[in-house]
Parts: C-alpha cells; sequence; structure tokens
C-alpha cells in the first residue's frame, strides 16, 4: 500500500505541499485536480460511439462553478434537480439546450422557472406530468421511467425498482399518453437512474435494454438518456478494479446504433454521470486533533466533521485514508487499528471505524481520497461550523482558490435580528 500511497500522492499534488495548502486555506480543505477531472470527462464523452451522444454531467455530485466550466469546456451536457442546480450551470455558461431538468416532487413555479428558459423537463409522476402539461401546454417534455430494476451500494441510493419513490412504471405508461395528449405534450425523451455506483456493467445494460424496449411506445422520441450511477474504485489503495468502461461502452454502442438504425427521426443518446466525474478528482484534508482511547477503541479525533463529509455517517461509506507528517506521507510507520472521528456533536460522527492507520499524533494531516462527488455539495453548517474552502490545482500547475471558506458571519446572515458582536474568524 505505501508505494501505491506514494505515487497516489504524487500523481495528485505534484510538487504542492500540503501543509502550505492547509496555511493558506485552513483546515479542512476540499481540493481538486483539473487533469483528473477532464480526464473523466473524456472518458464520459467517448462512452457511446457511432450514435449522437453527450454524458450530462449530474450537477448535484459537485456544483461548483469552476468545476462546471471545466465540464463544458469537455462537452458536457448537464442535468439539474433543483432551480438552484439550473442557476448555478447559467452561471458557468450552460445554455439552456445542454440542461435537462429531472426534478422529483417539486412545485409548479420551480416547473414554469425551468420552462420559461426552454430547459427540457423529465417528469417522474403522473401528477407532475399534469402540473407540468398546466404549466406549459402544447411544450415538450420527457418522462423518467422506472425500468423495474435497480443497483446501488447502499439501500438509500437504489432508485429504481418496486422501493424507491422514482419514476413512471411501466403499468403507468398509458395513463401518461392519456395525460400528455389531454396537454398536448410531446414526449421527446425518456431517462432512467437505476441508483449509484455500480461496478458491473449488468445491471445498467439490463436496464438500457429494457428502456429501449418500451422506447417503441413513443413515436416522438428524439433522446434516450440512460442514467447515471458509474462506480468508481473507492478501495483503490488496496488495488480494486475500475469499472470496465470500454466493454459497457462497446455494448452501449451496439444496442444504441440498432435502435437508431429502425428510429424514424434522428435520436440523442445520454448519460448521467454524477460520481465519476468528480469523485476521484477530489482529496479532502483534515487535521488530527486528539488521540485518545476510550475502552477498547482508539479514536482519532479530527476537524472532519459529518458536517464537512456526509457519506461516511449516511451510507456506511469508505473513504480510503492517508496520513501526513510535515508533507511526508506516514506510509511505513507502525500500524494502529484507530477510529476516525470529526468534532460533531454526535457518536455517529466518524469517517472510519476500527481503520489499521499509521500511529498518528496532533498535528498530523489526514486525507480523505475519492471525496470530489457528495463530499462539498452535501456538506453544512450543522453545530454551527464553517463549511471548507475548495480550492483546485489546474492543470498549468497552479493553486486557485475557488470557493472561499464560510465566515463567522455567513452563518449569521440570514436570521432576523441583527447581531451586534460576531467572534472574528
Ligand atoms: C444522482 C443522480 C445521478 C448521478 O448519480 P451518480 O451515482 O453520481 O452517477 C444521475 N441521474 C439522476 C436522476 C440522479 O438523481
Amino acid at each position: 500500500m505505501s508505494e501505491t500511497a506514494r505515487r497516489y500522492l504524487e500523481s495528485f499534488f505534484g510538487s504542492v505541499g500540503i501543509d502550505e495548502l492547509i496555511r493558506t486555506y485552513g483546515s479542512p480543505l476540499y481540493v481538486y485536480q483539473e487533469t483528473q477531472l477532464r480526464q473523466r470527462c473524456r472518458e464520459m464523452q467517448q462512452l457511446i460511439q457511432g450514435v449522437p451522444f453527450a454524458a450530462h454531467y449530474s450537477v448535484k455530485a459537485n456544483t461548483n462553478i469552476e468545476l462546471l466550466r471545466i465540464a463544458r469546456d469537455e462537452g458536457l451536457h448537464a442535468d439539474a434537480m433543483s432551480p438552484g442546480e439550473i442557476l448555478a450551470l447559467e452561471a458557468a455558461g450552460y445554455e439552456a439546450d445542454s440542461i435537462f431538468f429531472i426534478p422529483n416532487n417539486v412545485s409548479s413555479d420551480e416547473l414554469r422557472f425551468a420552462a420559461e428558459r426552454g430547459i427540457l423537463i423529465s417528469v417522474d409522476s403522473l401528477d407532475q406530468l399534469d402540473a407540468l402539461g398546466t404549466v406549459q401546454p402544447g411544450g415538450r417534455v420527457a418522462l423518467r421511467l422506472n425500468p423495474g430494476i435497480g443497483a446501488g451500494h447502499h439501500e438509500k441510493v437504489v432508485t429504481a425498482g418496486d422501493e424507491t419513490k422514482f419514476g413512471i412504471s411501466e403499468a403507468q405508461i398509458d395513463d401518461a399518453l392519456v395525460i400528455a395528449r389531454r396537454h398536448r405534450l410531446t414526449i421527446t425523451g425518456l431517462n432512467q437512474h437505476i441508483g449509484s455506483l455500480f461496478m458491473e456493467p449488468e445491471p445498467y445494460l439490463a436496464a438500457a435494454e429494457r428502456l429501449l424496449s418500451v422506447a417503441v411506445r413513443f413515436p416522438d422520441l428524439e433522446m434516450i438518456d440512460f442514467g447515471g450511477g458509474f462506480g468508481i474504485p473507492y478501495h483503490k489503495m488496496a488495488g480494486e478494479a475500475r469499472l470496465d468502461l470500454d466493454q459497457l461502452g462497446r455494448r452501449l454502442s451496439e444496442m444504441a446504433t440498432r435502435f437508431a438504425a429502425g428510429w424514424p427521426r434522428p435520436l440523442m443518446f445520454m448519460s448521467e454521470p454524477g460520481r465519476y466525474i468528480a469523485a476521484e478528482a477530489g482529496v479532502l484534508i483534515g487535521t488530527v486533533h486528539a488521540l485518545k482511547s476510550n475502552g477498547k477503541r482508539i479514536y482519532a479525533g479530527t476537524d472532519i466533521g459529518f458536517n464537512v463529509l456526509a457519506r461516511p455517517m449516511l451510507y456506511d461509506a469508505w473513504h480510503d485514508l492517508l496520513v501526513t507528517r510535515q508533507d511526508r506521507l506516514l506510509a511505513d510507520a507502525p500500524l494502529q487499528t484507530v477510529t476516525v472521528t470529526g468534532n460533531i456533536c454526535e457518536s455517529g460522527d466518524r469517517i472510519a471505524i476500527d481503520r489499521p492507520l499509521p500511529e498518528m499524533k496532533a498535528g498530523d494531516r489526514i486525507l480523505v481520497l475519492d471525496a470530489g462527488a457528495y463530499g462539498y455539495s452535501m456538506s453544512s453548517n450543522y453545530n454551527q461550523r464553517l463549511r471548507p474552502a475548495e480550492v483546485l490545482l489546474t492543470a498549468a500547475g497552479e493553486t486557485r482558490l475557488i470557493r472561499r471558506r464560510d465566515t463567522y458571519e455567513d452563518l449569521l446572515r440570514g436570521m432576523l435580528f441583527p447581531v451586534e458582536r460576531t467572534p472574528s474568524d
């Protein structure tokens, strides 16, 4: 592991010093790597060949405008889940025709927000189809179907099948067609999303096949979106293999090409990767503040609470961890089994449980790998804590602040009564 870790650090940070980053931007800190991000964008853009295709970056994974600009520069389109995400995309320069709005349980005002901008909306229930028909009668619409097949790393992220709130089931298609006709809506797109973090191509391919078999019922289709969920190797320090994107892409390309050849109008194909684009391009750096033992466990207390990184607490998610001391990887130090915790007042505030890590002491840095997706975007001010800064390591080797750390003023802004004294940061 230590050689793998050394190579990883070298390729991610180059000559940029970790302690220097923390001295400049504060701890904890999200650090992103432009070259990695571009590489993942390119792999996704190549996924389906032989037919028109664009990957839609699913913005909720990471909404930093600078990263959105890079994805756009690489030719990606984008999926938004909310008006706020649409505004972030507009700020990053995306035009209406490269945004796809895929909301769930939104108000008519939110539907109108997107419709007035000319953004294609995918609805995922009969009621929302009806609401959209009232907002833009005679317009275009996409349907999010539930193919009855789910996948994912945790029950909370399986987003198709009988046990989820998402999508219109095949049994409801007749009703959907009636509602669309009543509002003179043209159904021009279909999408689905079976869940997050699959590492084997099979469930995705099976769901894609299913979507195409249903697609023939919608004669006006111009686009078919197979969904997201492409997994990344969170256990890369143990040598976990990558998702075989080549094989997946080849089979999707065959399917799409065959389908498009029999379709009477031009068809665009899409995918919706979120995590795959952003996760590996981000590392979260924190600082160790206290070591102690309670009962049988040794605890390493850090400043990475679940307000900064929620995935371990929410999904029991694994992130590889590395430890540095004065910019040097602690790789050869004796291992100790520790539970790594944050500074939030809850016992569930743990990044890793009983993890063998090099013996740490206060002042060491802890690096949480693959934190670029669902990291900052799920962070909060819980316990009235400041969300960290975000920094980009550019392809040119520069370090650029792309979001400042919260200030205490930020925390108090928006509350009704002006506060006379604010603590200085
Ligand atoms: C979250 C989401 C995605 C992206 O999921 P990833 O696992 O990050 O690829 C794609 N489509 C929809 C509709 C989503 O809600």
